[in-house]
């Protein structure tokens, strides 16, 4: 992909998130954009700086590590993948906010970590909304529990709910998803509970985010729909 390339493809992702929110009764400038940059070489990820995006996706601690020295202070850094309790005093410092808090464990370490640093971090709840074994998260049953314990913690602040879901053909098929997560998100929105904010929600990839969008997500994690392919398979 060239320079010109990925901002073509920023052009058309962006009209695409701004007629979904439309759909949902809300403008583009509602939208988060990340832009998940794993694998994908600092030359292209300054295309994307460049455009005017600042909130990067990785979800690997070491791959993230490195982009961090790399690249320009002002980039917000998302952690989006499965994050190990011991590597947590590695990003703690340098991440806007880490998605994928699906354990108490790892809540209660983000939570030390984070008090040792005088700051407070953003987390967001992962949920494996449609319950494949192969994905991280805690099931939609668990999500309130989740809640209240992350509540007490002073060091973290719970902004909101994660999913990734299932890959499929046709991405309508996992709207279901989406929609069962989106009234998890508001019905906790509504019990108004003290040091929980539900401000994002964070659904949404190259293959679904349009659906996503409509279905309520106000922050999606766009990778090959910016970079293209990657060159070796991650998922
Ligand atoms: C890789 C990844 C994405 C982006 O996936 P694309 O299909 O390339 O857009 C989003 N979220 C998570 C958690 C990822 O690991």
């Amino acid at each position: 992909m060239t320079d010109s390339e990925i901002k073509n493809n920023l052009d058309n992702i962006y009209d695409r998130i701004r007629t979904a929110a439309e759909k949902s009764g809300r403008r583009l400038e509602d939208i988060n954009v990340v832009a998940v940059t794993k694998t994908v070489q600092t030359d292209r990820i300054q295309s994307v700086y460049e455009y005017g995006l600042r909130d990067m996706g990785e979800n690997r601690v070491q791959e993230l590590l490195e982009k961090y020295e790399r690249l320009p202070a002002d980039v917000r850094w998302h952690l989006i993948g499965h994050l190990q309790t011991n590597k947590v005093k590695y990003i703690i410092d340098k991440v806007e906010m880490i998605h994928s808090v699906d354990s108490l464990e790892l809540a209660k370490e983000i939570n030390s970590r984070a008090g040792k640093h005088n700051r407070k971090i953003d987390v967001l709840l992962q949920v494996n909304v449609s319950g494949e074994e192969t994905k991280f998260g805690i099931s939609p049953e668990e999500v309130y529990e989740y809640v209240n314990e992350i509540a007490k913690m002073d060091n973290i602040s719970l902004r909101g709910l994660m999913t990734i879901a299932p890959y499929t053909q046709d991405p309508q098929d996992i709207r279901p998803v989406f929609r069962n997560l989106y009234n998890i998100y508001i019905d906790i929105k509504r019990k108004r509970i003290d040091n929980v904010s539900m401000d994002y929600l964070s659904m949404g990839m190259s293959n679904d985010f349009e659906v996503a969008v409509e279905e309520g997500a106000n922050m999606v994690r766009v990778g090959t729909g910016i970079f293209g392919k990657r060159d070796y398979a991650q998922k």
